[in-house]
């Protein structure tokens, strides 16, 4: 199976994802952590997109179409995948859907999640991560168990991105409204798309989920 998950910034697609990913047995192909991975490295495509990403705009189509293309001809992603991020634009949508023709391959369906914009600046301003394993938290919606110490693995430090300040954010909820709303109709009309409300549990968001890519709750 070969999903797509859309919405703007900070409405839980990563946190979905990897839930999603246990639930379906498929990978989660998030850009924004391949592209933390790449900075982390210090490699070229890292060093560009670094400041890319601190500015809140999107790195070039072409950088992260060719980071996927590598990506999707790996052996984990031989049952399908969680395109988490990506795409972002027309030009992406478009590149993805030649990428996937070239190998007789197709999406099975498009989820995007709605949060209001005024609930994103709060949500994101809570979020952290388990520097070792990379598990996400929320100062408010989900802790640890215990504090300080991660559920996943145990660690006992964590990290905030540099991107989640509340300026940077204004700036990405302006990128995903011009640049990424588009394709939310492109998906409409290709009878993929199913949205749900990104409001509530975590829990209740994942159910909601598994309905709508299982047989779709409510067809836009
Ligand atoms: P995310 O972790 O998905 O919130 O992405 C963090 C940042 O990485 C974004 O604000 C963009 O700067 C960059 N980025 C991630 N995915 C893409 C993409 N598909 N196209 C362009 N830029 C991206």
């Amino acid at each position: 199976m070969r999903l797509v998950l859309l919405g703007p910034p900070g409405c839980g697609k990563g946190t979905q994802a990897k839930r999603l990913q246990e639930i379906f047995g498929i990978i989660q192909l998030s850009t924004g952590d391949m592209l933390r991975a790449e900075a982390a490295a210090a490699s070229e495509t890292g060093r560009k997109a670094a400041a890319i990403m601190q500015a809140g705009q999107l790195v070039p189509d072409a950088m992260i179409i060719g980071l996927i293309e590598v990506r999707v001809d790996q052996p984990d992603c031989r049952n399908g995948f969680i395109l988490d991020g990506f795409p972002r634009t027309l030009a992406q949508a478009e590149a993805l859907d030649a990428m996937l023709a070239a190998r007789h391959l197709d999406l099975d369906r498009v989820v995007a999640i709605e949060v209001d914009d005024e609930d994103i600046v709060t949500r994101i301003a809570g979020r952290f991560s388990c520097s070792r394993c990379g598990a996400l938290y929320h100062d408010v919606f989900h802790r640890p168990k215990q504090d300080g110490k991660c559920d996943v693995c145990g660690a006992t430090e964590f990290t905030r991105r540099p991107d989640d300040t509340a300026e940077t954010v204004r700036k990405r909820l302006q990128a995903y409204h011009v640049q990424t709303v588009p394709i939310i109709e492109y998906y409409r009309r290709k009878g993929l798309l199913r949205c749900v409300d990104g409001a509530g549990a975590i829990a209740e968001i994942t159910e909601k989920l598994k309905v709508a890519i299982r047989e779709g709750t409510r067809v836009d």
